[in-house]
């Protein structure tokens, strides 16, 4: 069963779906320090829920996987209200971005395991407390431009171990202009994660098709979750496709309602126009059916790969 916000499904009810997005992911310190004047999150709801609305009438949107770690601001009772207010299927995410804490140096492996894996069976923040626990259905890991450091490696290892106890798939974010790749996947197999569970995430800022063929052959997901709506990207996926790699490809645009990211401010990004979650099923889409794939394909990437990950 696959665990969403609002409890669990068969991963056959997941349809169409986007592998890697985000309603909020910005600093979760800020946002509880300067509340409403950091951002107004009833303004963010009702923009997320008109921005999921459109994209699940429109294109056929049935669930969303939220990629926010515990440390960028993941927020439980958001993607409540949001998958209430829409009827997508959220799945939220636990586990750690790639900056290495303060006061996390010399953290014991086995009580952050423990916290992990506590979170998984029981339920995230307090919600473990009530008769409707909000369980993870989504681990998260990350390795940044610095690559695998001590500390990298230490977050990399407890994540790769809560895979293997709990079997929950792994979106891996991964820095590809410097092939953190196959170093991240050596540490995350040796804690005893199983590569058909990993999602080798962000593979779209790649055009190297040896270097993703070399981790496709290991078993894992690419994930092709920044499209932006540029050609190179297409083409990275026609060529991985003729090459056979149909049933391994997912697809995602890494955006959210509010990515404060980069000093970007919330007034700022609530003007915008660009609706994040229509992008891949709108312009992405068309753009692959330009060059003659088939919907047959773009099923398997949106629909069917999504469905062995969780199977
Ligand atoms: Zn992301």
């Amino acid at each position: 069963m696959v665990h969403t916000v609002l409890g669990d499904i068969a991963p056959e009810k997941l349809g169409i779906t986007l592998c890697h997005e985000h309603i909020f992911c910005g600093s979760g310190d800020m946002a509880k320090a300067f509340g409403s004047r950091f951002y107004d999150k009833e303004r963010l709801i009702s923009a997320a829920v008109r921005q999921i609305r459109e994209a699940k009438e429109k294109f056929g949107l049935c669930t969303l996987l939220d990629g926010t770690p515990i440390d960028l601001g993941r927020d439980v009772g958001l993607m409540v209200r949001c998958a209430e207010e829409t009827g997508v299927n959220i799945v939220a995410s636990t586990g750690l971005y790639y900056d290495e804490r303060s006061f996390m140096h010399g953290a014991d492996f086995g009580w952050i395991t423990e916290l992990f894996l506590r979170e998984c069976r029981e339920g995230m923040e307090d919600t473990w407390k009530t008769e409707n626990p909000v369980l993870p259905g989504m681990l998260k890991c990350a390795t940044g431009s610095a690559g695998v450091t001590e500390g990298n490696r230490m977050y990399l290892a407890v994540m790769g171990a809560v895979q293997k106890e709990t079997g929950l798939p792994l979106f891996a974010h991964n820095e590809h202009r410097i092939h953190t790749g196959p170093v991240q996947l050596d540490v995350l197999e040796q804690a005893g994660a199983n590569p058909e569970k990993i999602i080798c995430g962000h593979a779209s800022d790649s055009d190297d098709i040896p270097y993703l063929e070399n981790l496709l052959k290991r078993g894992v997901f690419l994930g092709f979750d920044r499209l932006w709506g540029e050609e190179k990207h297409a083409d990275t996926v026609c060529r991985l496709l003729e090459r056979g790699w149909e049933k391994r490809l997912l697809l995602a645009r890494d955006g959210g309602a509010f990515v404060g990211f980069g000093g970007r401010r919330f007034e700022a990004e609530m003007c915008r126009k660009e609706n994040t979650f229509t992008a891949v099923l709108d312009t992405f889409c068309s753009m692959l059916r330009a060059r003659g794939v088939s919907e047959s394909e773009i099923g398997s990437m949106l629909v069917g790969n999504i469905q062995t990950l969780f199977a």
